[in-house]
């Protein structure tokens, strides 16, 4: 009986299990379908590609086709797109410019990612908006950025609208979105002389952080001259085929490009049409290893549900490390090891300029009284480095809590970049891993030194303030 251990989706989730799959079985038939022709890349890289720090596309991908045929001995189909999978038959059916494949399948991963939203705006169409999913929106993006900054403007002959707020600009554009993506693509553009207009539905960026860190991070966009309009959600897109404005409910701003950041949705459908079972999150639902509801069957990353390391339910957070751990996880599970993928903590990082934030855990009050917490919340603000160094860093930390039993529920974190926001949260991490309670993680044993941080580390000043 044919055996192979076939893949949907060649990036981070598939390329990582079928590369532990083929390191723990040098034997087994392994075959992965991806519909576009880039593999294992670094689609968080593509924001600053786009911004010009990145040089090529290439630099982003950590493993090429070749190799993956050449040296792993991995059947890597790219230019294939499955568009069924039959779980009775135990085949999946793809589609490529040579024709239709129908290949069996002993064990089965989806690994298919999720998509950009695309919000049902008037005028959404318009030629000149642009989302960020795939190297191939990278490399637009890159070609109009370098298109403009070299006068090729589009509204006009000569250039686009003129810029509201900045003298002198390479072109008004906008950003939707206040999140991550959203951030990182406004800093992208400013990097580029842009007039960065950054229109957020809600009243602060980075809804998933602190309000000290939306706060902090929203000035320092404010300072590197990013037109923040928040409460401003975008109602149309107008102009003739090129979009020529964002509108919202009190404004109408020219801008020669949109971007949107409005988040992404799991890629479902082919699951969907198979009756594999989703999630009340809406990605596809598995168990501690992964597997769907049918048996043999695998989903992993952008596309499938984990579960909350602090609330202990399923959750859908869409990045990098859990895409390629559970990936990991299953390629040892498919080759006779079971192994599971283990949890997630909704940590999250972003650089905003020359800000870095980060969070983990469950900060909202609501999420945490949900899952059965009194949450009781402090923000500290302390030194990154000793008093007497010479550096004036701070680090802005809240921490939040359990009232009763003081198990720690999540923080976030944000500072000036290279002042430590980002790694110090990893401490919180492990704290959220190991249940452990704000007396455990003001005894954890940090290390110290005048460069690094004060004696008493930020993060267990916060946890000394809640214990
Ligand atoms: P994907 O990377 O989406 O790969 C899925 C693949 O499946 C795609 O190549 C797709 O073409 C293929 N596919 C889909 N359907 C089919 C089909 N029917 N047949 C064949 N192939 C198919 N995460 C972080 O942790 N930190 C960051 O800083 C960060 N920054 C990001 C910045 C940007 C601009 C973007 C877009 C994402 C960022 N992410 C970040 C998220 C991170 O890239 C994803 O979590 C990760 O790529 C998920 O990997 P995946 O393998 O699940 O899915």
């Amino acid at each position: 009986m044919s055996d192979p251990f076939v893949v949907v989706g060649g990036d981070a989730a598939g390329m990582s299990a079928a590369s532990k799959a083929r390191r723990d079985d040098p034997d087994r038939e392994i075959v992965v379908f991806e519909k576009g022709e880039w593999v294992s890349y670094g689609a968080c890289g593509l924001p600053y590609y786009v911004k010009g720090e990145i040089q090529s596309l290439e630099a982003l991908v950590s493993v090429t086709p070749e190799e993956f045929r050449e040296e792993r001995d991995i059947d890597l189909r790219t230019g294939h797109e499955v568009v069924a999978i039959d779980t009775d038959e135990r085949t999946v059916t793809a589609e490529s410019e040579s024709g239709t494949v129908v290949q069996p399948y002993g064990h089965l991963l989806l690994a298919t990612g999720a998509a950009a939203v695309v919000p049902p705006i008037d005028g959404i169409d318009r030629e000149g908006v642009y989302t960020l999913g795939s190297m191939s929106d990278g490399k637009e993006l890159r070609d109009y950025v370098a298109r403009a900054r070299d006068g090729e403007g589009f509204q006009q002959p000569d250039r686009g609208p003129a810029c509201r707020y900045l003298e002198d600009c390479t072109g008004p554009v906008a950003v939707v979105g206040g999140g991550y993506i959203g951030i990182e693509m406004a800093e992208a553009l400013a990097a580029n002389d842009f007039e960065v207009n950054l229109f957020q539905r809600g009243d602060r960026v980075l809804k998933g952080f602190s309000d000290e860190t939306s706060e902090y991070v929203a000035e320092h966009l404010r300072d590197e001259d990013v037109v923040l309009h928040l409460d401003a959600e975008v109602r149309a897109l107008s102009g003739d085929d090129r979009v020529e404005a964002v509108v919202t409910a009190d404004d109408r701003i020219e801008v020669e490009m949109v971007l949107l950041g409005t988040g992404v949705r799991p890629r479902t459908d082919l699951a969907e049409a198979a009756e594999i079972e989703l999630g009340e999150t809406g990605a596809i639902a598995t168990d501690a290893y992964r597997e769907t509801n049918v048996p043999d069957v695998y989903a992993a990353g952008d596309c499938a549900e984990a579960t909350h390391v602090v609330t202990g339910e399923p959750a859908y957070v869409p990045l990098a490390l859990t895409a390629n751990r559970h990936g990991r996880a299953i390629g040892r599970t498919v080759t006779g090891t079971p192994t599971e993928g283990g949890d997630i903590a909704g940590t999250a990082a972003v650089k905003a300029f020359d800000s870095e934030a980060a969070r983990t855990g469950i900060l909202d009050p609501e999420e945490a009284r949900a899952a059965g917490f009194d949450p009781v919340t402090e923000t500290v603000t302390a030194k990154s480095r000793a008093g007497y160094y010479p550096a004036d860093g701070t680090v802005i930390v809240t921490l939040t809590a359990d009232r009763d039993s003081g198990r720690v529920l999540g923080a976030s974190l944000v500072s000036e970049y290279g002042e430590g926001a980002v790694h110090r949260s990893h401490a919180i991490v492990a704290a959220l891993e190991a249940k452990a309670t704000v007396t455990d993680v003001e005894n954890y044993d940090l290390a110290y030194a005048p460069p690094f941080n004060t004696t008493w580390d930020p993060v267990l000043v916060a946890a000394k303030v809640l214990a």
